[in-house]
């Protein structure tokens, strides 16, 4: 009976978009390699050679999401259109390639054991005992395969943690078996590892990579490709150790080694190790050749910048490189749009709040706050708003970034001391900041913000029409708390302008000062749609600002 369900399963598998093939890439030896990085330069490849991919990533912690994590834990959580709250990695996809993302583009073990479950307790699996294998199994290959179809000709599917822990080997079991139910000839298996260089024996050492692809063979699993990150060159040598070692052709060695400059990089390099070329050929696809010149324009660009920048940012996982990721990668794209380099001073918010504002701030060109969640560092973040109005700096708040905005100038400008959000003070009596109607019954923390795309309107003339050059935009979001719309008059009548609702005119999205060089502040969350040949254009207008402003200083100076 278990064999005959089994059976219908897989069937129903193999028969949906029988022509998509497959690339796995897992990772072995240390965390922290790049797959993501990797993964998306793979997507960009195949894509200049005319391939149509779909990205996804599997992440086999037990959380539904990664809504929920601390910054700390897990870095950025990346949003999509769909409100999905998604892996940071998937924002390299994003920017990297055109693939179409979804919340079918994220698994966790989460999210896979509560479909098992609430299938089970549906009945679908009446008579039978649900088990690792193959009911997890099952959910995780459908949970692959859902992504292919007659308009995708290759998948690519990450697989989050390394080799060898406990957590991946549901996933690492169903996508042995996907070969099994789509052809061998149409699966692809990457397998990404590191070999250190250890300076004191002069020498790379190649176990830690035999290793982890001995725990891969364990499995069944063979990979047909090793990206290796090496720290120094490798060498013809190690190479075919390794693939002898690793029972993989010696061409399919592909080395990648750190890259200090610039990720743009990346794909740079694989093309360069012949990879596009030897993915072609192992899934026998169909392709264009490769044109790569856009690509090294957007290179030559980053690294010939003929101007350069300070902004500041001011948050509060400063020591965590990827906690902002996005908005460090936006802030990249404006500089790039604006041959300029940008330079980010990261800024502990509470540190702001010990050393005061001028002594940390002065000599920047810009301020940006970014997004965020509690009551740490909040002083400083508003104490950083002031500094920028008052010093005529240009300013970009995003989130709760503009959430501080708001309440600084109702302390400061406005005159009410006391004025807050009610996320840090319930009982203030002027709530600036409050939290949005349809939040008020919600409980549960999981998934139940404001998310993904909405529509705004923007105002005829201002800053934020001039910068996107239209009056109707879709921008992410992640919130709970909203402008406290009683206010808005006053607000209006002091200088500070509503440049952006929702179409019925209810959510305040955007906020600008009148009176001030550049002061935009953003409840949405900009830095997920900007890409490297396209700045996002409150980014590129920010950075630009922040450039007019160096610019005028350098002249002053003289
Ligand atoms: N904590 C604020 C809210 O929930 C801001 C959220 C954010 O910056 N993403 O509204």
């Amino acid at each position: 009976m278990r064999l005959l369900h089994y059976e219908r399963n897989a069937i129903s598998i193999v028969t949906t978009g029988v022509n998509t093939k497959h690339i796995f890439v897992t990772g072995g030896v240390v965390s922290s390699l790049g797959k993501g990085l990797t993964s998306a330069a793979i997507g960009l490849l195949l894509e200049r050679r005319g391939i149509r991919v779909r990205m996804q990533k599997l992440d086999p912690y037990i959380n539904v999401d990664p809504g929920t994590m601390s910054p700390y834990q897990h870095g950025e959580v990346y949003v999509l259109d769909d409100g999905a709250e998604t892996d940071l990695d998937l924002g390299h996809y994003e920017r990297f390639t055109h693939s179409l993302l979804s919340r079918d583009s994220n698994f966790t073990t989460g999210r896979i054991y509560s479909r098992v479950i609430e299938r089970e307790r549906r009945g679908e699996y009446l008579g039978n005992t649900v088990q690792v294998v193959p009911h997890i199994t099952n959910e995780i290959k459908a949970s692959i395969r859902k992504l292919a179809g007659p308009e995708v000709d290759v998948i690519i599917t990450e697989l989050g943690g390394t080799v060898g822990d406990i957590e991946g080997l549901p996933f690492l079991e169903a996508i042995r078996q996907i070969p099994l139910d789509v052809g061998r000839q149409n699966c692809l298996f990457v397998h990404l590892t590191l070999i250190p260089y250890l300076k004191a024996a002069g020498e790379a050492k190649t176990k830690p990579t035999q290793h982890s692809v001995g725990q891969l063979r364990q499995i069944g699993i063979q990979p047909d490709v090793l990206i290796v990150r090496t720290e120094r060159e490798l060498g013809r040598d190690n190479a075919e150790k390794i693939a002898l070692f690793c029972n993989v052709d010696k061409n399919a060695v592909i080395e990648e080694p750190d890259k200090e400059f610039s990720i743009y990089e990346v794909p740079l390099g694989l093309v360069d190790h012949g990879l596009d070329q030897l993915i072609v050929d192992k899934l026998g696809l169909k392709a264009e050749p490769l044109d790569m010149s856009q690509w090294q324009d957007l290179l030559h660009r980053v690294r010939n910048p003929e101007h350069e920048v300070t902004i500041a940012v001011v948050g509060k996982y400063m020591q965590h490189k990827d906690a902002y990721k996005s908005i460090y990668e936006s802030l990249d794209h404006a500089g790039i749009a604006h041959s300029s380099r940008v330079l980010v001073k990261r800024i502990e918010a509470e540190e702001l709040e010990r050393e005061g504002p001028e002594s940390v701030l002065g000599g920047v060109d810009g301020i940006l706050v970014p997004g965020g969640f509690g009551m740490r560092g909040i002083e400083g973040k508003i104490d950083a708003v002031r500094y920028a109005r008052e010093a005529e700096i240009p300013f970009f708040g995003i989130c709760l970034g503009m959430q501080c905005a708001v309440v600084e100038f109702a302390r400061n400008v406005l005159g009410y001391p006391d004025a807050n959000s009610t996320e840090f003070a319930g009982d203030s009596e002027h709530p600036v900041i409050c939290l949005l109607e349809e939040q008020k019954t919600i409980v549960d923390k999981g998934a139940t913000m404001r998310l993904g795309s909405h529509p705004c309107r923007l105002e005829p003339g201002s800053r934020a029409e001039q910068c996107y050059a239209s009056d109707l935009i879709h921008e992410r979001h992640r919130h709970r708390y909203e402008f406290n719309s009683e206010y808005r008059a006053r607000f209006q009548d002091a200088g500070l302008l509503a440049t952006g609702v929702s179409p019925d005119g209810s959510l305040v999205e955007i906020i600008e000062l009148a009176d001030h060089p550049w002061f935009v502040a953003v409840q949405f969350h900009p830095e997920f749609k900007s890409k490297p040949q396209s700045a996002h254009p409150l980014f590129s207008g920010f950075v630009e600002a922040a450039l007019n402003r160096h610019q005028q200083r350098i002249h002053a100076a003289l």
